[in-house]
């Protein structure tokens, strides 16, 4: 399904505000750069697969062989899952990645969006989760 960028752009937003104010100017550089990274990607790749918290990701770097490399990512951890399996390399090492930037936007959105919907037509939404599942 293709992100609403009304509501995209709610949710990068949204993000960028989360930052937490008592980190060192450093890290919330990092934390930025992660959180304009994921959006740019969000914009050109609007494939989303997330379901109840975990969502997988398309790197944009290939493996030495020309393999696509997916990551699973969870608010506790980030791992590229295909090939191997192992820790996201910033996430490893502490730092922000954009992996785990791209699950909080998309999270902000499902909320955003949720909000949206029930001001509209004075209900709530059920499964929300399976909204931006691919058809
Ligand atoms: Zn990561």
């Amino acid at each position: 399904m293709l992100l609403n960028p009304f509501i995209l752009e709610k949710a990068i937003a949204a993000s960028l505000q989360n930052i937490p104010k008592n980190l060192g100017e450093k890290l919330r550089k990092r934390h930025r750069n992660a959180i304009n990274k994921a959006s740019h990607r969000l914009v050109e790749n609007p494939f989303i697969n997330y379901e109840n918290g975990k969502m997988l990701i398309l790197s944009d770097t290939r493996t030495d062989k020309g393999e696509a490399k997916f990551y699973e990512t969870t608010r506790k951890a980030c791992r590229l899952i295909e090939p191997g399996n192992f820790l996201c390399h910033a996430f490893w090492e502490g730092y922000p990645c954009w992996h785990r930037a791209t699950l909080e936007i998309v999270e902000n959105y499902l909320l955003i969006e949720q909000e949206l919907n029930q001001h509209s037509s004075g209900k709530s939404v059920a499964g929300v989760d399976t909204l931006l599942l691919p058809a």
